[in-house]
């Protein structure tokens, strides 16, 4: 269902309670926490800056890192604050809490097109658990929600789902931020109906963590590529030995059934025909070698895949029109075992030069992406992790949900 977005609103003289994904990684440095990558707090820029120029009075709620409930000091927002103010060129309020009186006062003050941060969410565990009245005190007396925090909107948390089911039961308005609107065309619109050949590729860790992503875009595409870790549990299933590979051989049932699954559909099914085999010696790495067979020996390991299936995934990903791409296809934090991920990444770019639209569904293809600097030759790249995910399973996320339908 089509979800209202913010500008189909009209905000002028309205307070604007916005939830943004101001989750930022931050480092200690003398005495001081500091930020180390703004990405996130510059994706909001386009929301904020049309919500000002419409004169909203906006107040901003975020959660940074895990502070389960208490006031930890290292996860403030307000090194934040600071931080947005230098970005988007005006001064932003910070309010020490983000509900009672304090919290008021702050939003009371705002003039048309003023900003205000409050304070960490997850100081109170009442967020996590969605509690009715924390919920109903964050809302304070705000007339619309936006919310641009499509990392955040898997989960029902009192900042995402319980305050729009508030100020949508006074008549406000609960509506999507422009990158949460551009996170549901990419990742939902576009796959619904994918031009085609429509490609899709994922690696990583574990089958179990991306299981139902594979049986739903099981519907949608016409051929799958497994990469990483993940592949060796498909291998086992088939039969073939996987030596000492990182394996979850009590899901070599769902990987078996996903396999029957392809076959029935027409779903093209590609794993890796050979790999990079190494072995831990002592904590590192060792004689890292080309494994041609599609048996990995015992004391082994498969790290990334090898030359053959480079060759071969990265002509299938020539001929796509669609591309969605989620996990790495081997340990790409090491060097040596990089040249799988970045020849993938590589395919991809080249793909959406010659006019596919490639989509990369956030976490470590992410970064893959932006290390080998090409983060801004894919056409989208999704900046939720868990729920990307989610989302890729067809499943209907509670912090979108709660928006108001079109
Ligand atoms: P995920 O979060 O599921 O996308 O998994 C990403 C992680 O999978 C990365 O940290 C990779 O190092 C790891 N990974 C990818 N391929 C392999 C492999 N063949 N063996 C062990 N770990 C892998």
């Amino acid at each position: 269902m089509a979800k209202l977005t913010v500008n189909e609103l009209n905000l002028l003289g309205k307070r604007v309670f916005t939830r943004v994904d101001y989750n930022v990684p931050m480092e200690e440095s003398g005495g001081a926490m500091v930020i180390n990558d703004d990405t996130r707090i510059l994706a909001t820029l386009p929301t904020l800056k049309l919500m000002i120029n419409s004169g909203a009075k906006i107040i901003l709620t975020a959660h940074l890192g895990r502070p389960k409930g208490e006031r930890v000091p290292s996860m403030s927002l307000r090194p934040v604050a600071d931080k947005l103010a230098g970005l988007i060129g005006q001064s932003v309020d910070f309010c020490d809490q983000c509900i009672g009186q304090a919290a008021r006062d702050a939003a009371a003050k705002l003039e048309d097109g003023g900003l205000l941060l409050l304070e960490n969410v997850r100081y109170h565990a009442e967020e996590e658990l969605n509690d009715a009245d924390f919920a109903g005190q964050l809302a304070g007396d705000a007339d619309v929600f936006t919310n641009d925090a499509f990392g955040a909107a898997h989960r029902a948390h009192a900042s995402t789902a319980g305050v729009a089911g508030i100020i949508a039961a006074r008549g406000g308005q609960c509506a999507a931020g422009l990158l949460m609107e551009r996170e549901l065309q990419f990742l939902g619109d576009e796959l619904e109906a994918p031009e085609r050949p429509f490609v899709v590729i994922l690696g990583g860790a574990k089958v179990s963590d991306k299981i139902k992503v594979i049986d739903h875009l099981l519907e949608k595409a016409d051929t799958i590529i497994i990469g990483g870790a993940m592949a060796y549990t498909f291998k086992l299933a088939r039969g073939f030995a996987v030596g000492d590979s990182l394996v979850e051989p009590d899901k070599t049932g769902i990987a078996q059934a996903a396999l029957e699954k392809a076959a029935e559909r027409g779903v093209k099914f590609l794993l890796p025909t050979d790999n990079i085999i190494s072995r831990m010696n002592d904590g590192t790495w060792a004689d890292p070698k080309v494994n041609s067979a599609e048996d990995i020996p015992d004391g082994s390991e498969g790290v990334d895949i090898g030359p053959e299936s480079v060759a071969r995934f990265c002509e299938v990903i020539a001929g796509a029109k669609t591309i969605l791409w989620n996990g790495p296809m081997g340990i790409f934090e090491d060097s040596r075992f990089a040249k799988g991920t970045f020849s993938v990444a590589k395919a991809v770019c080249e793909a959406t030069a010659s006019g596919a639209k490639s989509i990369i569904g956030g976490g470590d293809s992410v970064k893959a992406l932006n290390v080998a600097g090409l983060g801004d030759q894919v056409t989208f790249m999704s900046t939720g992790g868990g729920a990307s995910l989610k989302f890729l399973e067809g499943k209907e996320l509670p912090g979108v949900a709660a928006l108001t339908d079109k």
